[in-house]
């Protein structure tokens, strides 16, 4: 199945004018999404190889297992664990922005994606959307997708946490645990044991690095997926509401060509689909935009609206 986030631009690209900057929107939420999971990629592999490990050692001669074992300490390991954890934060976090700046973009508010408060005002602009254009009310109206990120889910309160420690303080923290320390243990036959590493999530809690690196960056996928599809599913909304493709392929047109120059809406044709009023929806020939009283107006055959 597509994922919400690619379906999002895919209805976009028959709705918008600019498609540029829908694939823009795109390309780099793709990237934000792609650099979170070779993150957590990198992140596997080193705790997988062992940040700490302890081995049997091996006889130089005949490399025969000896009744000797010792601990090893890697401490580029630690750098790097560090390095690519807060990385992964810093992508994370970002996701979020990315498709907020999205929204902004397909829907077409072109609000400055600098502005603080972009996610409220985004969210707000498509809950009136839906509540002029669909005649919906709250709470309804406010299932934009945007609202998703609104909720202070903990999960999500601690990854924006943890993004914002990163900046004084070391996250993965290195209270390893050995169970060779624990218990008395021995490496495996011609393998080691490795020491686990928690992140730090504050108040005391602290998970292990290599379950909770997995576990948080598919919940932020399926919270990114779940919310792009509703925003889809707005926008093919509206969409129908502005005529439908053939309606937003004139718009696109006109915009091409003129850079947005008014239109005194000369002629109007039918829309395929119909309103939700039952009604017919007219847009202009020209212009693409929508017309309300079509009376006057040239038809495509030839003839005026009466
Ligand atoms: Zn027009």
């Amino acid at each position: 199945m597509r994922p919400g986030r690619l379906l999002l631009f895919d209805v976009a690209r028959t709705y918008c004018r600019d498609l540029a900057s829908v694939d823009a929107a795109r390309e780099f939420l793709q990237f934000k999404v792609h650099v979170a999971e070779h993150a957590r990629e990198r992140i596997l592999m080193v705790v997988n190889r062992g940040v700490t490990t302890f081995e049997t050692v091996k006889h130089p001669a005949t490399g025969h297992p000896t009744n000797i074992t010792k601990e090893s300490h890697d401490a580029i390991a630690v750098m790097e664990l560090r390095m690519w954890f807060d990385l992964l934060l810093f992508e994370l976090v970002s996701i979020e922005d990315a498709l907020v700046q999205a929204a902004n973009a397909v829907f077409e508010f072109n609000d400055s994606p600098e502005n603080r408060h972009l996610k409220k005002i985004v969210h707000g602009r498509i809950c009136k959307e839906l509540e002029t254009r669909h005649n919906l009310a709250p709470p309804e109206s406010e299932a934009t997708g945007i609202h998703d990120w609104l909720r202070a889910e903990p999960w999500l309160t601690d990854i924006r946490e943890l993004r914002n420690q990163a900046t004084h303080r070391n996250l993965v923290k290195l209270r390893e645990s050995k169970s060779w320390h624990e218990k008395p243990t021995l490496p495996p036959p011609r393998g080691y044991l490795r020491s686990e590493c928690y992140v730090d999530l504050g108040n005391g809690r602290e998970e292990p690095i290599a379950e909770w690196v997995p576990i948080t960056v598919d919940k932020v996928k399926d919270l990114l997926n779940g919310s792009a599809k509703r925003l889809a599913d707005v926008l093919t909304l509206l969409r129908s509401f502005y005529g439908g493709e053939a309606a937003a392929a004139r718009r696109r047109a006109w915009w091409k060509q003129t850079k947005g120059a008014p239109c005194a809406h000369p002629g109007a044709e039918a829309a395929e689909l119909i309103g939700r009023d039952g009604l017919t929806i007219y847009f202009c020939s020209d212009c693409g935009e929508r017309v309300y009283n079509v009376t006057g107006k040239k038809s495509p055959k030839g003839g005026t609206y009466i």
